[in-house]
């Protein structure tokens, strides 16, 4: 198979893809393009850019968040911290209630007290 300029340029441009985009790409074999790519030195190691922190990394991006490891860990870890601030949040309320509900409770008892003193 003849490679044109053309498909030798797309091979450079877009070694980062991997071969089988490549491959499809020009219309050829995955194999054409890894004789291709090794014959001018190029990498065709598929390489992914991290929309959210720019960074280049060789293992594919999250599919749930289309972020690196890191940023999904990071997203991943903002979100526990944000339930345990919730869950806290939720605790304190509580105790809030609680107390206050405590502090009727004796006000009540001590009003029911005065009131039968005052009946004898
Ligand atoms: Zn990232």
């Amino acid at each position: 198979m003849y490679w044109t300029t053309y498909m030798l340029r797309y091979l450079e441009e877009h070694a980062d893809e991997g071969a089988e985009a490549i491959a499809e790409a020009l219309g050829c074999s995955v194999h054409a393009v890894e004789v291709q790519a090794s014959r001018y030195g190029v990498s065709l190691r598929k390489r992914w850019r991290c929309p959210r922190c720019g960074m280049v990394t060789f293992r594919p991006l999250s599919t749930v968040t289309g972020w690196c490891s890191n940023c999904t860990k990071e997203a991943r870890r903002d979100r526990i911290a944000e339930e345990v601030r919730a869950l806290e949040e939720e605790v304190r309320r509580q105790e809030r209630e609680d107390r206050e509900r405590q502090r009727l409770y004796s006000r009540k008892h001590r009003a029911k007290k005065k009131l039968r003193k005052r009946e004898k």
